[in-house]
């Protein structure tokens, strides 16, 4: 008898990333044996701030904005993670991205806890001045729970150094105190890091390698997929086309191409510079799900949450696949893709340059002492070469995959430090 329609939606798995997030602490946590009350104190934020502020707009009405700060868990230091401006901003997807944080920070040994924030917004119809107002609005609303050791705000999707410089500046200004290590991500004349923008793709890239490397397979003439060409997705392809891959096909907002014997990144990157990677008719247009769906040794989501779900999980033919994105790939996905073989470097290492390289902003900061390039990327490598081989052969150990061993690492590391404070 076929299923009423009823038992398939509640069987359809969720996209809530705060279920989902609680469902890998979970997994992680059965798998390492944890303690439930460990899991409970884990599963929530222990914080969330919510906000509401006005801004003068430009034709002089005020605009009410929206807002949250999550701090999942400070046992092992300061809360560290992004804010976004962005429509689509939920009070869920932010609690979900900062315990992501956590699990990121400490699986691969930051002295922070995990955090996130969000304001309700599209930047996109700002003005500059609006932006401002905003950017300047929010940080003073959360000013109370922030700071340089408690919790250290960064960029995240549609927010930039300048916002950042912004933020800094009120926060300064409120306390009367240059405080540089407030707020990680700046512009580099007001205390930012060498090698930030590039630093998750590079942290990516770097991981992606590590796993070419343990499957023997070569970098020369290797081919890669890459959905969303931003920061991360550009960076990411360019760096993969350096080594010797063929990109295979690219995407942004506005579509996706593809080309078998691959594509010139650099002249993508000047098509996106005025548009879109679309922009030139005489290049062959792929959809996004068709993008996903190629036969290459690797793919880089970097775009959105919820890209590989389990309507599409079996139709994924990629080798090894990098989550540059938070959350492209759902539990359900996961568990299809490792019955396939496919390898999946999990978001919360293979994007976890960006806040390593925040960490090392920070500690610039702190010390009045600024590092050059050559230092910042021999230290992001030590980290993120360290922290995958930590992850992959903790996964070989237990036969399980790499997302279940990074979060292992982690929630081990954040037990201990609660356990030491007395908390457990
Ligand atoms: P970005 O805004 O610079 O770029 C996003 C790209 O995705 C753009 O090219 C956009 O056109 C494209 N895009 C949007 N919708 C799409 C769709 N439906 N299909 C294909 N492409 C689409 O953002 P970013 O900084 O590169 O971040 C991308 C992802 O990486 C986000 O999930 C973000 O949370 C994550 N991330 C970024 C950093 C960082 O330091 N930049 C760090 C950690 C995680």
């Amino acid at each position: 008898m076929a299923e009423s329609s009823s038992t398939v939606l509640q069987e359809r798995e969720t996209l809530n990333p705060y279920l989902i997030a609680q469902r890998q602490i979970q997994l992680a946590a059965g798998v390492l044996g944890l303690n439930q009350d460990v899991v409970e104190i884990l599963k929530r934020p222990q914080r969330v701030l919510s906000v509401s502020f006005p801004v003068r707009m430009d034709d002089g009405s005020v605009q009410v904005f929206e807002g949250y700060r999550s701090q999942h868990n400070d046992a092992g230091g300061p809360g560290k993670g992004g804010i976004r401006f962005h429509p689509e901003v939920h009070v869920d997807e932010v609690k979900a991205l900062s315990m992501w944080m956590t699990i990121k920070c400490q699986v691969v040994g930051l002295p922070f806890g995990g955090a996130k924030g969000g304001v309700i917004c599209d930047p996109r119809t700002l003005s500059t001045g609006e932006l401002e107002r905003v950017s300047r609005g929010f940080i003073e609303a959360i000013s109370q729970i922030i700071g340089p050791d408690k919790d250290i705000p960064a960029p995240d999707v549609y927010t930039n150094p300048k916002v950042m410089g912004w933020m800094m500046d009120t926060l300064s200004r409120m306390q009367q105190t240059y405080s540089p290590a407030a707020i990680t991500g700046k512009p580099l004349s007001i205390g930012g890091s060498q090698g930030r923008s590039e630093a998750t793709a590079r942290g990516c890239v770097m991981t992606v390698v590590e796993a070419m490397k343990e499957k023997g397979k070569d970098m020369k003439g290797a081919t890669a997929v890459v959905q969303g060409f931003g920061n991360a997705g550009r960076t990411a392809a360019k760096l993969l086309s350096d080594l010797g891959f063929h990109i295979l096909a690219v995407s942004d907002s506005r579509g996706a191409v593809y080309s078998p014997a691959g594509l010139d990144v650099e002249y993508l990157s000047v098509l996106k510079e005025t548009g879109s990677v679309v922009d030139d008719e005489a290049l062959l247009r792929i959809t996004q799900d068709e993008l996903l769906e190629l036969e290459a040794d690797v793919l880089i989501p970097a775009a959105l949450g919820n890209v590989i779900t389990a309507e599409n999980a079996d139709k994924i033919h990629a080798s090894i696949i990098a989550e540059a994105a938070n959350g492209p790939i759902t539990p359900d996905a996961d568990q299809v893709l490792a019955e396939k073989g496919i390898v999946v470097i999990p978001d919360v290492l293979a994007n976890a340059g960006g806040v390593t390289v925040s960490y090392f902003e920070w500690v610039q900061n702190v010390t009045r002492f600024y590092w050059k390039n050559d230092r910042v990327l021999d230290e992001l490598r030590t980290v993120m070469v360290d922290s995958y081989h930590a992850v992959s052969n903790l996964a070989k150990k237990y036969e399980t995959t790499l997302r279940v061993a990074a979060y292992m690492i982690a929630l081990q590391r954040v037990t201990n430090a609660m356990t030491e404070r007395g908390w457990v």
